[in-house]
């Protein structure tokens, strides 16, 4: 059997490496010289910079991704973050700003400023959440009737700024319970040694040592089909035939290269609805630690920023010498995407605040909007993997698998789809 996958994508290159594990013939199809998309390393003065995520793996070595990775045998070491996150505050009392300084505390064992019933509160609609989940209306809805503290709004709303790029009232509650599930399950976060290029490669690795092919400058332009089944792709006008065709792109992006897809109204409607995420990263390097642990901080009282990590506490070689890499996310809210400049200006301020006194320079600052998101549709928007088209299925971050953060959702996503391509 004969499988095309078209981009080289996490999504695309784990969908391979499962294919040509199980004796498929693959060849990949990416449009840039490079592969792994949004997840691989940017080298720039000695850092160890990336296209897109975080160097973190939301689940670590126990999460959808490490085990699929096992599966397919791809060699790569996660280290678990500890702590796994905590939460950065300011030490003025009243709580308004960084400017006097900050303390982190550790989320797993926060006392205050979490007052007792609303720490009893948090426990119980925890267990009776897990039992009875809700389901309808936004995790803002929720947690704006259920907690009633400043404090407990401004970790929900960061932590869904840190993880998914969406604001709390963007997150269908169903899919945050079923994301709080799953971090009570596999646990928190960790990073993968070699950072995002560390996973990677090692699926290239795979795909090559079982007989598959990797084209990088080879855009794909046309999917083609045959009675209502995808038979092959068109790439740099020249055609190849394959039995099963896998796009790393998303509904929204495959829609264009499939003529038969026109003639599903129901499915083009669905395909319209999904909304991508957005956000900006600043990486910034430093010859001290200015976090200290590998753990995520979230940023509640910061205006803009979300969240950071400072990677290089589990794997040094992602700073150049002694040198640590601290990198700050915040999402972009779709009434703000036209004022970019005006949102890195405020997270710009964020930083200086929250790190005065510090010996830092800023690295990078990149924006993840339009074509190059942070997601391509956003957590609860997922319409599956399957297409109107045989034999045609989508992977990766526009097709994740639910209650799956980013990559672990894409590697659900693979995981759904290839539960239908292999039995
Ligand atoms: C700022 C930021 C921070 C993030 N942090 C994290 C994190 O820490 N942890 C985490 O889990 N996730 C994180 N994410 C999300 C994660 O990076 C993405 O979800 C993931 O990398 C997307 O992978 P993918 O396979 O879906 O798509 P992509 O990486 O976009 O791959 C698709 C590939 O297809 C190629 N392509 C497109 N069109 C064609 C064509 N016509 N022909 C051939 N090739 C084509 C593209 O060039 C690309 O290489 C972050 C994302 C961003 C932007």
């Amino acid at each position: 059997m004969k499988a095309i996958v078209i981009g080289a994508g996490l999504g695309g290159l784990l969908s391979a490496s499962k294919l040509a594990r199980n004796g498929f013939d693959v060849e990949v199809f990416e449009q840039l010289p490079m592969i792994g998309g949004r997840f691989t390393n940017i080298e720039y003065k000695g850092y160890k910079l990336s296209t897109g995520a975080l160097h973190m793996v939301p689940h670590g070595p126990s999460g959808p991704l490490a085990q699929l990775l096992d599966d397919v045998g791809a060699e790569v070491e996660i280290i678990r973050s500890n702590p796994m996150s905590s939460i950065r505050i300011p030490i003025n009392n009243d709580l308004t700003d960084y400017s006097q300084g900050y303390r982190d505390i550790p989320f797993n064992h926060f006392t205050k400023p979490f007052s007792l019933i609303n720490r009893f509160k948090i426990a119980f609609y925890t267990s009776y959440t897990k039992l009875f989940p809700p389901n309808n209306g936004s995790f803002k809805d929720w947690y704006t009737k259920h907690l009633d503290e400043d404090w407990t709004h401004r970790i929900a709303e960061s932590f869904c700024g840190w993880s998914l790029s969406l604001r709390s009232e963007e997150l269908p509650v169903q899919e945050a319970f079923d994301i709080f599930s799953k971090l009570y399950r596999y646990s928190g976060s960790g990073i993968p040694l070699g950072g995002c290029e560390g996973i990677t490669r090692s699926l290239e690795k795979v795909i090559i040592e079982n007989g598959g092919k990797i084209h990088t400058n080879s855009e794909v332009t046309e999917i083609l089909t045959k009675d209502g089944k995808a038979c092959g792709i068109v790439c740099e006008g020249k055609k190849y035939s394959a039995d099963i065709i896998i796009s790393n792109l998303g509904h929204k992006e495959t829609l264009p290269l499939c003529n038969s897809m026109e003639n599903d109204p129901e499915y083009i409607e669905r395909v319209n609805q999904l909304k991508p995420s957005a956000g900006i990263k600043i990486c910034l390097g430093s010859s001290e630690p200015l976090i200290g642990h590998s753990g995520v901080v979230l940023t509640p009282y910061c205006q803009r920023i979300n969240g950071m990590n400072e990677v290089t506490n589990t794997d040094p070689t992602l700073a150049p010498g002694e040198n640590h890499l601290i990198m700050t996310h915040q999402c972009i809210p779709k009434d703000k995407l036209d004022s970019l400049e005006k949102e890195i200006e405020i997270g710009l301020r964020d930083i200086k605040t929250m790190f005065q006194g510090k010996d830092y320079e800023i690295l990078l600052i990149q924006s993840y909007h339009n074509g190059w998101p942070v997601n391509r549709a956003g957590s609860g928007q997922d319409i599956g993997n399957s297409t109107p088209v045989q034999n045609l299925f989508i992977v990766g971050d526009g097709a994740k698998g639910h209650g799956g953060i980013e990559i672990e959702g894409i590697a659900l996503g693979v995981k759904n789809t290839m539960k239908m391509i292999l039995t």
